[in-house]
C-alpha cells in the first residue's frame, strides 16, 4: 500500500509498506480522507515525529474494510488519535487527553496519509449517513474546537473574540454561536482569511468590547490583542500551539491583573462517557449546525504531497482545509 513516511525532519516520502495486521482489538480501516494539520506541516518542516519513519496523518476517515469480529466491516467511521495508557490518574478519570503515557495515530505510531491503517475498536466513531466521509476527516478539528469553547463556561449574548481564522477558528466560531454568543470577531494577520471569516458571517475584530476570546495561533502579539481586547471579568481560551516563546509585556500582564481575566488551557478534546466532543461534533453535523463544507478548500491526491505540503508551508494561496483524498 501507498504511505507518507516522514523519514526526517525535511524528509517525506511517497513509500511503499505492506499492510498493517490487524491485532485482536483492531480493524482495518480502508483510508478514504486524511486533513493537513498545521502540527503536521511543524512535523515536516521542523520538529519530526518522535521516531522515523513515521506515517503522519491524525485527521482522517475511512470505511472499516475488514473487522475480526465482522461487525464493523462496510462502515464509515472516524478515528479518535489518542491511545491512552488507561493506567494513570487522567486515564481513571476519563481524562484520555491528559495521559502521562500515551501514544497517537500519525505522530508516535503510523497514521492516517496511507491506504490503510488497523485502529483499535476503542478509537473508533462511526459516522451516520448524514456525515460526508470528507466530513469525518474534519472531527478532530471539530473536537478540539468545542473542547476550547466549552472552557469558556456559559457565552450566552456574549462578544466573542477568535485570534487565527484558519479551519479550528472557524469551527470555533460556529461552536461559539450554537452556545448562543451573541457576535464573534476575528482576528487574523491575513486578510484573505478575515474576509473568509466574513463570508461566512462573522465579523473582523474593530475595538469592539469582548466578553471572551479564544487565542488560536500560539503568537505572543495575538494573546496579547486578546488581553488588550478583553472587557473587565473577561475570559480567554489558550488554544494555539506556540511556535516559539510566548512572551507578555509588562502591561499585558497588568491586563490579566487590574481585568481580572479568566485564562483558560485546552489540550486535544474529551473522548469519553460522560463529555465526548466527537459524538456531539457528529450530532452537530448530522443537524447542519456545524458546516464544514465551505472550509474544505484543497483536496489533493497522495502524490501531490509536495505539493500539498508546501502551500501550507509556503502560503502560496489561499487554503483553509487541505485534505489527502485516497483512493
Ligand atoms: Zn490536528
Ligand atoms: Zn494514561
Amino acid at each position: 500500500m501507498k504511505v507518507l513516511n516522514l523519514y526526517g525532519v525535511n524528509d517525506l516520502r511517497l513509500d511503499e509498506k505492506d499492510m498493517p495486521i490487524c491485532k485482536a482489538d483492531e480493524v482495518l480501516v480502508k483510508v478514504k480522507y486524511c486533513g493537513i494539520c498545521g502540527s503536521d506541516i511543524q512535523r515536516v518542516y521542523a520538529k519530526g515525529t518522535y521516531h522515523f519513519p513515521t506515517v503522519i496523518g491524525h485527521e482522517f476517515s475511512g470505511v472499516v474494510k475488514y473487522d475480526t469480529e465482522n461487525k464493523l466491516t462496510g462502515k464509515k467511521v472516524a478515528v479518535f488519535p489518542l491511545l491512552p495508557c488507561f493506567n494513570c490518574e487522567s486515564c481513571e478519570k476519563g481524562n484520555y487527553a491528559s495521559c502521562s503515557d500515551y501514544d497517537y495515530y500519525g505522530s508516535r505510531r503510523d497514521g492516517g496519509m496511507a491506504e490503510y491503517i488497523a485502529v483499535k475498536r476503542w478509537n473508533l466513531i462511526v459516522l451516520n449517513d448524514s456525515v460526508p466521509i470528507e466530513q469525518g476527516a474534519m472531527l478532530e478539528p471539530v473536537a478540539v474546537a468545542r473542547h476550547a469553547t466549552m472552557k469558556l463556561g456559559n457565552i450566552q449574548g456574549m462578544n466573542i473574540l477568535i485570534s487565527g481564522a484558519g479551519p479550528i477558528g472557524l469551527i470555533a466560531a460556529q461552536w461559539s454561536k450554537l452556545f448562543g454568543a451573541k457576535a464573534i470577531y476575528f482576528f487574523d494577520i491575513d486578510k484573505q482569511k478575515i474576509d473568509f471569516a466574513k463570508k461566512m458571517g462573522f465579523y473582523e475584530y474593530n475595538n469592539d468590547e469582548i466578553d471572551a476570546a479564544i487565542e488560536g495561533t500560539g503568537a505572543s502579539d495575538a494573546l496579547s490583542h486578546c488581553l488588550k481586547a478583553l472587557k473587565a471579568g473577561g475570559k480567554i481560551t489558550l488554544m494555539g500551539n506556540p511556535i516559539r516563546e510566548i512572551a507578555l509585556s509588562q502591561n499585558d500582564y497588568w491586563d490579566i491583573l487590574r481585568k481580572e481575566l479568566q485564562l483558560f488551557g485546552t489540550w486535544n478534546s474529551s473522548y469519553n462517557d460522560t463529555v465526548n466532543d466527537w459524538k456531539e461534533g457528529v450530532d452537530a453535523i448530522t443537524r447542519g449546525d456545524i458546516n464544514l463544507e465551505p472550509l474544505i478548500t484543497h483536496k489533493y491526491k497522495l502524490e501531490q504531497y509536495k505539493e500539498a505540503f508546501e502551500l501550507m508551508y509556503k502560503r502560496k494561496e489561499f487554503y483553509n482545509k487541505v485534505m489527502f483524498q485516497i483512493n
